[in-house]
Order: structure tokens, then sequence, then C-alpha cells
């Protein structure tokens, strides 16, 4: 996150030129001791324990990480960042900082401040009616899954396949993917809140206007659409965003699919397209290669490899067999219905189409 002043771009400027300055010694003692008059002391980190699991990704890393501040608040960003304005110090914010295999909660560069926003962490409104709930940025999935089983509630969040304990907002910023009807999950968000690197804060859609009744249905609002500069950018903190729920499905089912012959992709892509255009698969879908469905069953084979990367074709369609039904790419989807009647006679429409381009097709039932 760079200072709007230090991040301008002007017309016909070259770009190298919008790059900040870093923050130099003398500008970091500086602002630390405004951010824990802000903040109090607690919540600016600077021991070199906290420091160095900031540091540390699920690969190596360089980027050397000064501080850690933890505002609680929108107000208290705000103040964060006219502080970091001031003493030219550029701020990495993460929510929960789970963002594993993509750098957890290491900024992008040397030198960033992280701003932990983990406290941020109220479920601030819920409509069972209109089918959404507004998380402030550290809500997380596990806390959103908590509160709707809390309020019996028919509704469902999309599931994601990392930790339960990641952060619903991060992960839709993220563009992440998950599982359920709103498995897209960008797509299902509106009104956003957000602080900018000025400390401004700006709401976006319908949000703006106070009280607009439809502020959290509506995703356009008026004017320019802004809610896409704030995903995967840094042009901005959000603090808080409207989450569509999708109605709990009357009957669901999951389908795994797999082909052995890596050549049959193609004819088994097309079939899904018909598929998905005939409205018969609705969640997203995942089609897999052995080598990312195998490291989600288990652990790299070092035993049976003698220690030796990378795996060979022989062990390769060895471990595939014993796990993947010997399948070179899988698939699976899920499938939801209002009724059994509905879910069996769309299994038997998707059977029709797929059961001539895959090696296996198998369904599971769900709830009903
Ligand atoms: C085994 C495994 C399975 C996974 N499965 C999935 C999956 O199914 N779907 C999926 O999408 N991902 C998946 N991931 C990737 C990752 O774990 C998730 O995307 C996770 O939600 C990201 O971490 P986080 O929510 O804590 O976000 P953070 O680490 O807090 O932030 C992620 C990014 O968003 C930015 N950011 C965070 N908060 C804000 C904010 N308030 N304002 C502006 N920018 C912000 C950060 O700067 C950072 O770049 C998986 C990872 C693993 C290891």
């Amino acid at each position: 996150m760079i200072s709007g002043r230090d991040s301008e771009i002007r017309e016909g400027s070259d770009l190298g030129a919008a790059v900040p300055k870093m923050a130099s010694v003398a500008d970091l003692p500086q602002a630390l001791a405004a951010w824990r008059q802000a903040l109090g002391p607690a919540h600016v980190l600077t021991d070199e324990t906290a420091l160095a699991v900031a540091r540390t990704a699920t690969f190596p890393t360089t980027q050397r990480v000064p501080a850690i501040i933890r505002p609680a608040n929108r107000s208290e960003i705000q103040e964060c960042m006219r502080i970091a304005n001031a003493s030219r110090t550029p701020v990495y914010p993460v929510s929960t900082g789970k963002n594993w295999g993509y750098g957890s909660r290491v900024p992008a560069r040397d030198s960033c401040v992280i701003m932990d926003l983990s406290r941020l962490n109220r479920i601030l409104d819920y409509d069972e009616n209109l089918a959404y709930v507004r998380v402030e940025t550290g809500v997380t999935f596990r806390q959103l899954f908590d509160f709707l089983t809390q309020k019996q509630s028919n509704l469902m969040m999309s599931v994601t396949g990392s930790t339960p304990d990641s952060s619903v907002v991060a992960n839709a910023l993220e563009r992440g993917h998950g599982t359920g009807p709103y498995g897209d999950r960008f797509a299902h968000t509106c009104n956003l809140e957000v602080v900018l690197p000025t400390g401004e804060c700006l709401t976006t859609g319908l949000g703006r206007f106070p009280d607009a009744a439809a502020a959290s249905v509506s995703r356009w609002g008026v004017g320019p659409h802004l809610d896409g500069l704030f995903s995967q950018s840094n042009l901005g903190i959000v603090t808080s965003m409207t989450i569509w729920l999708s109605p709990k499905p009357g009957y669901l089912q999951v389908c795994f699919l797999g082909i052995n012959d890596p050549c049959r992709l193609t004819e088994l892509l097309d079939a899904l397209r018909v598929l998905r255009s005939q409205e018969l698969l609705r969640w997203p879908l995942h089609v897999w290669n052995d080598l990312k469905m195998l490291s989600l069953a288990r652990q790299y084979p070092w035993k049976e490899s003698g220690g030796r990367t990378p795996l060979s074709p022989q062990l390769r369609e060895c471990i595939r067999d014993d796990y993947l039904w010997g399948s070179a790419w899988t698939g699976s989807v899920g499938l939801c219905a209002a009724s059994k009647e509905q879910g069996q006679a769309e299994r038997c429409a998707i059977e029709r189409i797929l059961g001539s381009k895959v090696d296996k097709l198998v369904f599971f039932d769900g709830v009903e």
C-alpha cells in the first residue's frame, strides 16, 4: 500500500517514476512512535519472534518486515495511513495472513510494514430473507459458519478449500474460488467500504448514499463500478463488504469423474461445456491433473522415490492407481437441486452426456 501522493501516475509519465521512495531508517522510528500513540503499544509489534513468522512463507523469502501494526477499526486504519503517508512508510495489509502457497503474509516487496486487520472481526449485518451478510475483513469462514449455524439459517456461504481460519473478505478480494453456487466469490459481493492510501474512506455501489435500502443487494449502484479496483490491487484497504449467501439446496449430490488417457481431455471439456451451457452444472467445476490431486491426497513419496525428484512416470502411474482410480485427470462438482426428483433427473442427463467421455463417473448422495 503506497501513499496516494507518492503513487500518483501522471499521463505520459514513465511508470518507474511512480515507484515510491521506501521508508528511510530515519522515517520509521517516527512512524512507529505515532502508531504506538494511535493504537497503543501492544498493537505495534517489532519483536523478532513476530517478525520472523511474518517473513515466513511456504517458499524462501528475502523481504524484510520492520513492524506489524494492528488497528481495530476503520478510524484507526485511517489514522495509520495518515501516519504512513507522513513518514513515507509503505504498508502491506493482511486480513488473516493465510495466503498459503501465494506468499502467506509476506509483503510483495521489501521493507513494508504489515497492517494486520484480524481485529476487525465483527459481523455487521445479516438478512435471512434478502440472503446476505455484511462482515468486517477479519471475519473468518469458521466464524461465519458458526454464526449461520447459531442463527439456524437456511442459507450457506460458498466453502473454501483452504483453512476455515482464513478471511472471507480477503479471499473474495483475491478472487478466490469456492464450492457452492456462489463459488466465484468476488462476483457475489457488493458495497465495499475502503480506506484509501490517503486515509480517506469511500463506499462502493449504492452504499455511498446514507441509508440506501438496496445497498446490500444491488452491485452496480450508479456511475462507474469501482469494486474491481480493490481486487488483487494495492489501491485501498477494504474494511468490510457485503457477501451474498445462497439457499441450502433441497437435494445435494457430488459427482466425481476421471479419464485415464490425457488425450481425452479435449472431448471431456467440450462435453462439460455443453452441460454448463444447459445449466446442468451450476456450481464451479474443478478438473485437475493427477499431480494436483495427489498433492491434496498425500505428501511427496520420498520413501518410494528414494528421495528423487521429479516423480518418475512409473511411480506416478503406480500412485495414481492407488489414489485416483488410475485417472490422469479428475473432475469434481457439486450438483444442487430443489428436490430429489429434480436431482435424479439431472443426474440421468449428465450420465447420458458424460458417460462415453470418461472412464469413471461416480455420484455421491448428500443431504436431502
Ligand atoms: C491446501 C490449500 C487449499 C487452498 N484452497 C483454496 C481454495 O479452495 N480457494 C481459494 O481461493 N484459495 C485457496 N487456497 C489459497 C489461500 O489459502 C486462500 O486464498 C486464503 O483465503 C488466503 O488467505 P487469507 O484469507 O488469510 O488472506 P490474506 O493472506 O489476509 O490476504 C490475501 C491477499 O489479499 C490482500 N488483502 C487482504 N485483506 C485485504 C483488505 N482488507 N484490503 C485489501 N487487500 C487485502 C493481501 O494484501 C494479500 O495480498 C488454498 C491454499 C492451500 C494451502
